[in-house]
């Protein structure tokens, strides 16, 4: 395997990343590829053109912008895409990371993925410290799966869990609440979940880029799912966060947790603690809003971090408060026009 040689920047001490709200920004999201081995329909076109891919940083930048925030704050990492683990080399990044869980500046590395390549992965991701991992899963049906992902195949992502479980490595499922497709099936899917000992996050789908269909025709919100799922279980309301937007319950028939993201029934921007990293070095400040800042410049221009320190100060002080997702009839333009497979989810 390649080597990553960490690109050392300064090692001055410097001060946590705080917005004007006073949010600490203590997550970072990275999206270390635009690409993937699916076509999820909410999430893509049929027909995508990717970015070419010199645009992209190396994995060597990756982690010296990585290295970055973790040296301003930020605590918890979490790989993205994209389909993260389909970027040629990407255990190297993994493995390169993990020296800032052994040093303990790092609390937290994870990935949230497809789980089609977690068959070949699962052990070595778990071995670089990585504990926890979101695996992306909206139907256990497998027509079904194939028509929602385009490209996946169930049976590779289901012997990916076995892996990663067999690796010692804790999952939650998420699954965006689609309407028509999945949203008689979601009882079973927590049922599935919980009798593996996984939690299940649901997901409102977001007016993110075009993807050639109505939004509207896939929106469910998660306030009927949770109408319809308090008639046949017993949902009981938990402080377990995650840090993350879920709110939980507990369901007492299954003993599991089950989450609720819901960007579009209940804002949840108040306690926003992160921003997210593109594979160009573009970081945005808010998934629902166009303004972001470039770090890629700043960071190749100087063997030293300082312009980047101060590229990353600029932009956590334009932080906004939160975003204006509407789905309804008149609103035909996407909240944001990049797709989430860009930002990362
Ligand atoms: N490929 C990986 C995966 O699917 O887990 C990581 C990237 S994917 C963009 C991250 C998450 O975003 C997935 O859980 C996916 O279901 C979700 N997602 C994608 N497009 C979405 C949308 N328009 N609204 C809500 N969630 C979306
Ligand atoms: Fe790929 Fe994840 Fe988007 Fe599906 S949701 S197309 S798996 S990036």
């Amino acid at each position: 395997m390649n080597e990553i040689r960490p690109i050392p920047g300064s090692t001055a001490a410097s001060p946590a990343l705080v917005d004007p709200f006073g949010r600490s920004i203590s997550y970072l999201r990275v999206s270390v590829t635009d690409r993937c081995d699916f076509r999820c329909v909410y999430c893509m076109s049929e027909h995508m053109t990717f970015l070419p891919k010199p645009d992209l940083l190396t994995l060597e930048e990756l982690d010296r912008l990585c290295t970055a925030f973790v040296s301003r704050g930020v605590e918890k990492l979490r790989i993205t895409g994209g389909e993260p683990l389909v970027r040629r080399d990407i255990m190297t990044l993994f493995r390169s990371l993990s020296r800032h869980l052994d040093s303990g500046t790092l609390k937290e590395l994870t990935v949230t993925t497809n789980g089609s390549q977690l068959t070949r992965f699962a052990r070595e991701l778990a071995s670089y410290g990585v504990k926890r991992i979101n695996v992306s899963l909206d139907t256990l049906d497998p027509e079904k799966f194939k028509a929602l992902t385009r490209w996946g195949d169930l049976s590779k992502v289901l012997a990916g869990i076995d892996a990663a479980q067999e690796a010692g490595i804790h999952i939650k499922i998420n699954a965006v609440a689609l309407k028509d497709d999945n949203e008689h099936e979601i009882a079973s899917l927590m049922e599935w979940a919980h009798g593996r000992g996984m939690d299940l996050a649901l997901i409102e789908v977001m007016p993110l880029g075009d993807v050639g269909t109505e939004r509207v025709d896939q929106y469910l919100p998660l306030s009927l799912v949770r109408a319809r799922l308090a008639e046949k279980y017993t949902l009981e309301d938990i402080d377990f966060r995650t840090g993350g937007p879920a709110r939980y319950v507990s369901v007492q028939e299954t003993g599991g947790k089950l989450g609720f993201i819901t960007p579009l029934t209940h804002n949840f921007c108040e306690g926003c603690n992160r921003v997210r990293l593109t594979c160009t070095g573009t970081l945005y400040m808010c998934l629902g809003q166009e303004d972001a800042a470039d770090l890629r410049g700043p960071m190749r221009a100087s063997a030293s971090n300082d312009l980047l320190y101060t590229a990353m100060d600029e932009a956590i002080a334009r932080k906004p408060k939160g975003h204006d997702f509407v789905i309804d009839r008149r609103t035909k333009q996407p909240a944001v026009g990049r797709h989430m497979s860009l930002t990362g989810g």
